[in-house]
């Protein structure tokens, strides 16, 4: 999933576990695999998925109708058209921006659940899990780590996290670091059988031409978003909620992604604006 993976646990089974289940999932979500399910959809524009895939891309439409389209995995184009700007060194043309832009929108996605059938109603339509499948993947650890047998294990895939059970009796600690110092800490969070998950402008973001752009897409432009905030942790029951909402809130911005954070039972979000640092 082109990021590092990390499982603490008193358990010496813990990892080999968590780390099978997250390759399993990978060969399933990874876009940039031609041979993965959405890989396949991607080029077919129609495809009978697995379980694991449908239940991402409906959690993936519940994201999208709960924050009003800010969280959008049919950005896929646009996130393709500044993947080569940035590999080009040079700023998309507004025509190209435009182009991608016109094939967002999730509500041209169509999910036939019976048959698991998931197909695109516009020629060129892309998706693009990026933005909830680390968090999956983490629940999907979890479950495997808790039938195991497992009772206590941190797992974090990218900054996407579950604590489960807890730690010599205590919650698990989680550091939220400084967004512009990286060995500063901006605080703590304690956490027991909950997922948290960070997204922030500074871990991946490309300079063009001296500008800054992030690797999260604003679907209404098509272009990088362009906010205040400068780091999301949202803490949620699962890893996937707190994966797509830290998502979400960074293309919403404060105000609109408080509430949002606010409409999901159980889940809080510290949300790091410019003029807090
Ligand atoms: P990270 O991948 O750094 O953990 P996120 O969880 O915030 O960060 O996900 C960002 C990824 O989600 C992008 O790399 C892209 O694949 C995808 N993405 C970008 N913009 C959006 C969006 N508006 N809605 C859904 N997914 C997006
Ligand atoms: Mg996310």
């Amino acid at each position: 999933m082109g990021t590092y993976c990390e499982v603490i646990s008193d358990d010496p089974r813990a990892a080999k576990i968590a780390f099978s289940e997250i390759k399993r999932l990978e060969k399933l979500l990874n876009r940039f695999d031609p041979n993965s399910e959405v890989g396949q959809l991607n080029r077919l524009g129609k495809l009978k998925v697995s379980g694991d895939t449908l239940k991402v891309i409906k959690k993936s439409r519940l994201a999208f109708n709960k924050s009003s389209g800010a969280f959008d995995i049919t950005v896929a184009p646009s996130v393709e058209v500044w993947r080569q700007a940035k590999q080009n060194n040079k700023l998309p043309d507004a025509r190209a921006i435009r182009t991608a832009r016109d094939l967002i929108n999730s509500q041209n996605l169509l999910i036939d659940e019976n048959n698991r059938i998931v197909s695109f109603v516009k020629p060129k339509m892309q998706i693009d899990l990026g933005g909830i499948a680390k968090g999956y993947a983490v629940d999907c650890a979890i479950k495997k780590l808790q039938e195991a047998g497992v009772k206590s294990a941190l797992v974090n895939l990218g900054g996407n996290m579950y604590a489960l059970g807890s730690r010599a009796g205590k919650s698990w600690k989680i550091g939220i670091r400084h967004p512009r110092q990286k060995r500063k800490l901006m605080g703590e969070i304690f956490l027991t059988d909950r997922g948290v998950s960070t997204s922030g402008d500074y871990e991946q973001y490309f300079t063009l031409q001296g500008r800054r752009y992030s690797h999260i897409i604003n679907p209404k432009t098509g272009s990088p978003v362009d906010n205040e905030v400068v780091s999301v942790t949202v803490l949620a029951p699962d890893a996937a909620t707190a994966d797509f909402l830290s998502t979400a809130i960074l293309v919403l911005g404060k105000a609109k992604g408080r509430k949002l954070a606010e409409s999901f039972p159980n889940t809080q979000a510290v949300i790091i604006s410019r003029d807090d640092l």
